[in-house]
């Protein structure tokens, strides 16, 4: 999976915004000016958060939840955070093109 960190300005402050998308987050208005930070290769947005974290100084990445072992291969992930494990298992709405149906869910 790919990640982008974009930097935006607006007038109601800037901020730094890591996607999965290619192109800048569409939450803010049209006119707000973005700049392409870099891309992150990784496995989970876990990794990829952790990553970023360093990058601009935050401290250490704190995934949500707590970790447990992917049903299907036994390796650790965060079914709270993206449910997705880093062999890629799992689902994460904003990889579609995972290639795999998505575990079933609420009716
Ligand atoms: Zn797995």
């Amino acid at each position: 999976m790919k990640f982008y960190a974009w930097r935006y300005d607006d007038p109601d402050g800037s901020g730094i915004e890591l996607t999965p998308r290619e192109g800048p987050p569409p939450m803010l208005a049209n006119d707000t000016p973005w700049v392409f930070l870099y891309a992150i290769e990784a496995a989970t947005p876990e990794e990829a958060n952790a990553i970023h974290s360093l990058r601009q100084g935050f401290g250490p990445y704190k995934p949500m939840g707590e970790p447990a072992e992917c049903p299907e291969c036994g390796a650790y992930y965060y079914p709270d955070g993206s449910g997705v494990c880093w062999r890629g298992h799992g689902s994460d709405p904003a990889q579609e093109d995972a290639g795999e149906d998505p575990p079933a869910g609420n009716p």
